[in-house]
């Protein structure tokens, strides 16, 4: 066995622990391994290991990836079948130069925190392919210098989302800082949890949002016990950056 399908197993059982401790099933939270910085083989091993959803955030580095694993071949699957095995999301952020790169590659798109990059999204995004599903991303703690929409203007910000016809909104993303112990990462992770709920009771959307992807490496336990329905874990699986 790899490391780094040794490592997916640890995470998975990570993923387990806290959903039992959270009575939660753990079937309710998916995985997606960040493989930035690490290069198509990792993602390759990790497929090995039975994992399918890759997160990226340099759009560039990213597209590379997705581009070199698509080649038939590539993968261990057959080599005259459309390569599906993968889903990738972008979850770092997106200048509006290089939406075009993301609206005809990536399956996801996590980071939206304006309008106007989703407008543009939706736009660029290929008829032959299926509607980009996309999170809008939350800055949740208030971080002076981060990106995200301010959890104040996030319904108004869904509800115009939601109406772009090649988009399909599925939910929130938040990436707190770092919190010194549980409680308090839980304490940042139960306020997204709140605003979730908040704009899901509203009733404006035209679908529920299923998507609260929060929780890394150092915070998935906390996450988890706070609702998060995805959690995004790059260092446990591939190893330090
Ligand atoms: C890098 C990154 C992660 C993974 O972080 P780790 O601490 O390595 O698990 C998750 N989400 C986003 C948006 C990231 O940029």
């Amino acid at each position: 066995m790899t490391t780094i399908v040794r490592n997916l197993q640890l995470v998975r059982d990570r993923i387990t622990t806290a959903c039992e401790a959270a009575g939660r099933d753990p079937a309710s939270v998916q995985l997606l391994a960040v493989s930035k910085t690490f290069g198509a083989d990792a993602v390759r091993e990790a497929l090995g290991g039975g994992q399918h959803a890759f997160g990226e955030n340099y759009i560039t580095e990213g597209v590379g990836k997705i581009i070199a694993l698509r080649l038939p071949g590539s993968l261990a699957a057959p080599a005259d079948e459309p390569n599906t095995a993968l889903q990738w999301h972008c979850v770092g952020p997106i200048q509006s130069n290089k939406t075009r790169l993301v609206a005809e590659h990536f399956d996801w798109v996590q980071s939206i925190d304006r309008l106007k990059i989703a407008q543009r999204l939706s736009d660029q995004r290929p008829a032959g392919l299926p509607p980009l599903q996309v999170c809008l991303q939350v800055n949740i703690d208030g971080g002076a210098n981060k990106s995200g929409a301010a959890p104040g203007e996030a319904l108004a910000l869904a509800r115009e989302v939601a109406e772009l016809p090649r988009l399909v909104l599925r939910g929130l993303m938040s990436i707190p800082d770092p919190a010194p112990d549980f409680a308090a990462a839980c304490a940042v992770h139960e306020n997204a949890r709140r605003l979730f709920d908040l704009i899901n009771a509203s009733g404006e959307l035209p679908a529920p949002l299923d998507t609260l992807s929060m929780g890394m490496t150092a915070d998935l336990e906390a996450a988890i016990h706070a609702g998060s329905t995805m959690v995004r874990v790059g260092t446990a699986i591939f190893g330090m950056r």
